[in-house]
C-alpha cells in the first residue's frame, strides 16, 4: 500500500557526496517501493559547528538575529545536492527552505519554536510526483527573519512536518542503528532498543541523548505521531518511539543518559530564611537561563548552601548576577565546579519498583564514584559527579541493571 512517509536525514548522514548519494538511494528505493516521501536535512557533517565558530571569531556573543541568518545556510547546501543526485536517479527532486515554505516560528532566535507549518505548497508537489527536499532546523518569524530551532533541530523540523502532513511514518535516520540503552559509542555493550515509550524518550533526551532533540519528542507525543529512529548506514530496523500503551514491556530502567556540559554554583552562607532560593534563582530565570539541579543544605549557624546547575554557556552571565545577589543577601562566597557530569536512569518499571535508587547509588558506590547532587522523578534518577568519573559511572549502571541482557517476558 502506498504511504506518506518523511525521512530526516542527520549531519553524518550527509557529511560527503558519497553519503549524499547513498541518502539519494535510500529515498529512490522508498519511491520506486510506491511511497510519497518528503526529506528533511541536516547541514553537511560539522558545517553547523563550523558557521558558530565563524560567527564567535567575529564577536563572542553574536546578534541572534543574524547568528540565525548564518547558521541556517549549511542546509540550504544540503537540500540542494540531495535534489541533484535525485533528479540525476531520474526522481524528481525539489529542495525546498523552510522560508519557501513558510514554516512560522517564534521570535526566540537560535531556539525558536515551531508555531506553524504550512503544508498547501508540499501537499501540492507530492501530488504531482515531486520529492521535496526541505531544510531542517530553520524557520521564520512573524517579521520574515530567519530562525534556527536549537542544535539537533532538524529532527523537530521532520516530526512538525509529518504530524502537519498527516504521514503514516516519520523516519529519523542519523549514525547509529536507533536508540540503544545508552551512548553506544560511550559503552560497546549498549543495547538497540526495539521499542520505547514518548514519555522514557523525554526524560533521556532532556538528560543528554542527542539521537532526538528534546523538542522533536515533545511534538511527537503531543501529536502522537510514533518515530522510528534508524540508520543510513545499515539495514536495521531500528526503535519505534511511541505511546506507552503499545508497548508490553516494563523494563525497571530502560536507558542511561548522560550529560557534562553542564556547572554546578554554590552561595554559601546565605541566611536561612523564607524566600531565599526565590531571591537567587529569580534574577537568573529573569535573565533566561535554565536551572537544573538544585539542593539546599542547612547549616547549624542558621544559614544554608545553595547548590544548582546550569548549562556552561550561561555560566560567566550567572556568576554575575549571583555576585549581586550574594552581597544583597548578605551571603559567603560563591563557588563554581565545571568539572561535573550528570548521569540519569530512566524507566516506567521504576514506577511499581522499590529499591532501584539505592541500588544505583550502591552500583556507584562499588565504584568509588562519589554522589554530589541527587534530583528524582517518577520515572528517573539522576546524580552529580565528577566529569572523570562519567564513563566508569554508566558501565557500572548499565551492568548493575542488567542493561545488556534480554528482558525476561
Ligand atoms: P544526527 O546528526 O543524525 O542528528 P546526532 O549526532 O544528533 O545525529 O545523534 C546521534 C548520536 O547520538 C549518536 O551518534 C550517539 O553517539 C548519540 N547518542 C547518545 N545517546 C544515545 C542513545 N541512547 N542511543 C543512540 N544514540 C545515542
Ligand atoms: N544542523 C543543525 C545542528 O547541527 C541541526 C541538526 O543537525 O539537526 O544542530
Ligand atoms: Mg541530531
Amino acid at each position: 500500500m502506498s504511504k506518506l512517509i518523511v525521512k530526516k536525514f542527520g549531519g553524518t548522514s550527509v557529511a560527503d557526496s558519497v553519503r549524499i548519494e547513498a541518502v539519494a538511494d535510500i529515498v529512490e528505493q522508498t519511491v520506486k517501493e510506491g511511497n510519497k516521501v518528503t526529506v528533511v536535512l541536516s547541514a553537511m557533517g560539522n558545517n553547523t559547528d563550523e558557521l558558530i565558530k565563524l560567527a564567535k571569531e567575529i564577536n563572542p556573543e553574536p546578534d541572534l538575529r543574524e547568528y540565525d541568518a548564518l547558521v541556517s545556510t549549511g542546509e540550504q547546501v544540503s537540500v540542494a545536492l540531495l535534489a541533484m543526485a535525485l533528479l540525476k536517479r531520474g526522481i524528481k527532486g525539489k529542495s525546498y527552505t523552510a522560508y519557501q515554505l513558510g514554516i512560522k516560528t517564534n521570535s526566540s532566535h537560535s531556539r525558536a519554536r515551531i508555531l506553524d507549518v504550512e503544508v498547501n505548497k508540499i501537499t501540492k508537489e507530492l501530488a504531482e510526483g515531486f520529492v521535496p527536499v526541505i531544510t531542517g532546523f530553520q524557520g521564520m518569524n512573524d517579521r520574515g527573519d530567519i530562525t534556527t530551532l536549537g542544535r539537533g533541530g532538524s529532527d523537530t523540523t521532520g516530526v512538525a512536518l509529518a504530524v502537519a502532513l498527516k504521514a503514516d511514518e516519520c523516519q529519523i535516520y542519523t549514525d547509529v542503528d536507533g536508540v540503544f540503552t545508552t551512548d553506544p559509542r560511550v559503552y560497546d555493550k549498549a543495547k538497540l532498543l526495539e521499542n520505547i515509550s514518548f514519555e522514557e524518550m523525554l526524560e533521556l533526551s532532556s538528560m543528554g541523548a542527542k539521537v532526538l532533540q528534546l523538542r522533536a519528542v515533545e511534538y511527537a507525543s503531543k501529536f502522537n505521531m510514533p518515530i522510528r529512529v534508524l540508520s543510513s548506514f545499515s539495514e536495521s530496523k531500528g526503535t519505534l518511539v511511541q505511546e506507552e500503551n503499545n508497548i508490553m514491556e516494563r523494563p525497571i530502567v530502560s536507558g542511561i543518559s548522560s550529560i557534562d556540559t553542564e556547572a554546578k554554583l554554590t552561595v554559601r552562607g546565605v541566611p536561612d530564611i523564607p524566600g531565599v532560593a526565590a531571591k537567587i534563582l529569580g534574577p537568573i530565570s529573569d535573565a533566561g537561563i535554565d536551572v537544573d539541579v538544585i539542593v539546599q543544605n542547612i547549616g547549624a549557624d542558621n544559614t544554608t548552601d545553595f547548590t544548582f546547575t546550569i548549562d556552561q554557556s550561561d555560566l560567566s552571565r550567572a556568576e554575575k548576577i549571583l555576585q549581586d545577589t550574594s552581597s544583597s543577601l548578605e551571603g559567603g562566597q560563591l563557588e563554581v565546579d565545571a568539572d561535573i557530569a550528570k548521569i540519569s536512569i530512566v524507566g516506567r518499571g521504576m514506577r511499581a519498583n522499590a529499591g532501584v535508587a539505592s541500588k544505583m547509588f550502591q552500583a556507584l558506590a562499588d565504584n568509588e564514584i562519589n554522589i554530589s547532587m541527587i534530583t528524582t522523578s517518577e520515572i528517573k534518577i539522576s546524580v552529580v559527579i565528577k566529569k572523570g568519573e562519567m564513563k566508569a559511572a554508566i558501565k557500572a549502571l548499565h551492568d548493575a541493571f542488567d542493561l545488556d541482557k534480554e528482558l525476561d517476558s
